[in-house]
């Protein structure tokens, strides 16, 4: 259906256009207007296919009519067909030209020309519509399609800049990567190899086979994945020992695409250090389980060791009071026996806790090893310890009179525990001990023909606490602690010991220290004689323990005829003032003024005065605490009658 507007502003006019249109157009819907400004509004509101217009007009005239629809884009392609009068005015027909007019009739309208004029505006406006349509429609069309590539252009970017980073992260993981990496051809042969990999295999490994490159052999794994094909994604974990110079190493085979072609990714773990750390788990358990059974070892042993001689002190002090005197002796003697055995271990145990936290001072000094190992031959053979082994000294002549310089007392522990030990363990054999001397060393020996140490037992006998099997099945005392304590000794001589043993038939322990020579020959400790003069000397003893103090008078009163007894630092310091002593006994642990302070005081006032320290705290620091107060010596309680008499011989004579 077309419809057709009308504008003119005289009605007949208007009435002859409809019956002109309606003729010619029966299915077609007029419009009309009698002014512009009407016009226009029928114009927005129904949009017509063809626009029939009037020029002259009162008000708005045809031409601003024209001229306004053809400046809205929404109305401007309607045809607009003027209808003049003035048909032969040139000016007004050019003029209506360039303001938009696609079409003129003059009146008086004729109506075939008025309906070939419609038909063909008809046409024009079909064109125009169409080439609207396609206008809008190509327009959308570039919209959408910009729009496309700039969603497109966007998604490039981003893909550019994901590109980009993954391949950031793909080259700095190839040059991080912690562990070997490189890519083989179906055939084995090396095409990429990461740059980690690259150090440790070189850059020229490329188009070489793994095997050749990777194993020391130089020839294929036994268990190969390569053998056959591996599917993309496929993965295939091998160990390999005899990698790289021995190595383990666990390597993974991937297949995967490589430029375009079916390749194998492999990756190379080192478990050189997994499987040792997978050893040392399995070793540590089995060390814990050990050492829970050495605990308890040790607990019952210590238990044994401390009850043992408990039982005979307090068994026989119980016996003491009731007994005959003639049994006196031998109860007292086992009393005396069972305290110096605990005491030695009570030693033992401080000792070995001690080397093993504190520096050990060497205290050097020269003397004759001949006769050191002759005393401690004499210790076992005399009685001291009850054994029925033949004892013997082996010194060749040409060194019993070679004197050395190294640290005595510890020489003198070491061999003690070592003879001891060869006692112990032998029960009816011999034991031969004795040194040789080289350009700087000494080689001392102990060799027993007793019951041998097992060949496993042989790298653990050093340990601490440790007990072989026969010292517990053959019930030997001993708490483990006598060949620890060798052991640092000789570490802090900087020697070495070494034990050779043949179980049923014997040991031999052999031990070195490097040591000095020298031309005198030190006598060893001067055993003190108590003769006729000690009795002239005056002692002091201070000590706020009473027992301490009866203890020192019973065993100073048959040689020493004047003993006083001070009860604190303050008491000995005040003594000292009113009469002269020869020697004073200083316990450092006292109140009101302890030993310490007192031995200042009483070696400002009379320095030549000694100035023995008695104490039962006898650490290194404790003994370097007395030495800067001003003692001359250090005694450990419980104080042996030997070491009392040596001090006595040493210093009580200073001043006569
Ligand atoms: P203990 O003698 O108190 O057991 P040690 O540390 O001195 O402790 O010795 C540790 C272990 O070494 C002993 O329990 C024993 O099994 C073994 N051993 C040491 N010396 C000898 C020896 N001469 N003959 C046989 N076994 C010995």
């Amino acid at each position: 259906m077309i419809k057709i507007l009308a504008i003119d502003d005289h009605l007949d006019n208007l009435i002859s256009l409809r019956a002109i249109i309606e003729d010619t157009f029966p299915d077609s819907t007029i419009f009309t207007a009698q002014d512009g400004q009407h016009g226009l509004e029928l114009i927005i509101a129904h949009d017509p296919d063809v626009i029939l217009l009037d020029v002259v007009m009162p008000g708005m005239d045809g031409f601003e009519v024209c001229r306004r629809i053809k400046e809205d884009v929404r109305i401007s392609d309607i045809p607009v067909i003027f209808l003049t009068a003035l048909g032969s005015d040139k000016r007004s027909r050019l003029k209506a030209l360039e303001i938009g007019a696609d079409a003129f009739l003059s009146k008086p309208i004729d109506e075939a020309e008025l309906t070939a004029q419609i038909k063909a505006m008809l046409i024009v406006k079909h064109h125009h519509q169409k080439q609207k349509y396609e206008k809008e429609y190509l327009t959308a069309l570039v919209t959408e399609r910009t729009e496309e590539l700039l969603k497109e252009l966007k998604e490039r970017t981003q893909a550019e800049e994901l590109l980009l980073q993954s391949n950031e992260l793909n080259n700095s993981l190839l040059q991080t990567i912690p562990f070997g990496m490189d890519i083989l051809d179906e055939n084995g042969n090396i095409i990429f190899i990461s740059e980690n990999f690259k150090k440790l295999i070189g850059e020229y490994s490329i188009n070489r086979k793994c095997w050749e490159v990777i194993c020391d052999k130089k020839e294929r794994c036994t268990n190969c994945p390569l053998e056959k094909p591996i599917k993309i994604g496929e993965t295939n974990i091998i160990e390999v020992d005899g990698i790289l110079g021995g190595r383990s190493f666990q390597i993974s085979h991937t297949g995967m695409m490589f430029k375009g072609r079916k390749a194998i990714l492999e990756m190379f773990q080192d478990i050189t250090e997994m499987k040792r750390s997978r050893e040392e788990l399995v070793l540590a358990k089995e060390q814990a389980v050990e050492s829970n059974k050495l605990k308890t070892a040790f607990l019952n042993n210590m238990s044994h060791e401390i009850r043992t001689p408990m039982n005979h002190i307090i068994g026989f002090a119980s016996l003491m009071q009731e007994a005959a005197p003639a049994d006196k002796d031998l109860y007292a003697e086992i009393i005396l026996k069972s305290s110096n055995q605990l005491l030695s271990l009570i030693e033992d145990v401080i000792q070995l806790s001690r080397l093993q936290s504190e520096k050990i001072r060497i205290d050097k000094r020269e003397f004759l090893p001949a006769e050191l190992v002759n005393q401690v031959i004499k210790y076992y053979s005399n009685g001291n310890v009850k054994n029925s082994n033949l004892l013997i000294s082996s010194i060749p002549e040409n060194f019993k009179n070679v004197t050395i310089v190294t640290d005595l007392e510890k020489l003198n522990v070491i061999l003690m525990n070592l003879v001891s030990n060869a006692v112990k363990f032998t029960f009816q054999g011999t034991i031969e001990t004795g040194f040789k001397v080289d350009d700087d060393k000494v080689t001392f020996f102990v060799k027993d023909s007793g019951t041998g140490i097992l060949t496993k037992e042989q790298d653990r006998i050093f340990d601490t606490f440790y007990r072989g099997e026969n010292a517990l099945t053959l019930v030997i005392g001993g708490a483990g602690l006598g060949l620890s304590i060798v052991r640092e000794y000789i570490k802090a001589l900087r020697g070495s010991i070494e034990v050779e043993s043949t179980p049923g038939k014997g040991s031999i322990f052999t031990f070195s220290i490097p040591v000095q020579f020298a031309n005198n020959s030190g006598s060893l400790a001067s055993t003190a004689v108590i003769g006729q003069e000690v009795r002239k000397l005056s002692i002091l003893i201070a000590d706020d323990e009473e027992i301490n103090y009866l203890l020192l008078e019973i065993l100073l009163k048959d040689v020493i005829t004047k003993i006083d007894h001070a009860s604190n630092g303050k008491m000995a310091h005040e003594m000292a003032h009113q009469q002269k002593y020869d020697l004073i006994f200083m316990d450092l642990r006292m109140p009101e003024v302890n030993g310490y302070e007192s031995t200042k005081a009483l070696k400002r006032d009379f320095p030549e005065t000694p100035v023995i320290a008695l104490s039962a705290f006898t650490s290194q620091e404790e003994m370097e605490l007395a030495r800067l107060a001003g003692c001359d010596d250090f005694i450990a309680k419980p104080v042996k009658k030997q070491v009392l008499f040596d001090a006595i011989s040493k210093f009580g004579y200073k001043n006569n």
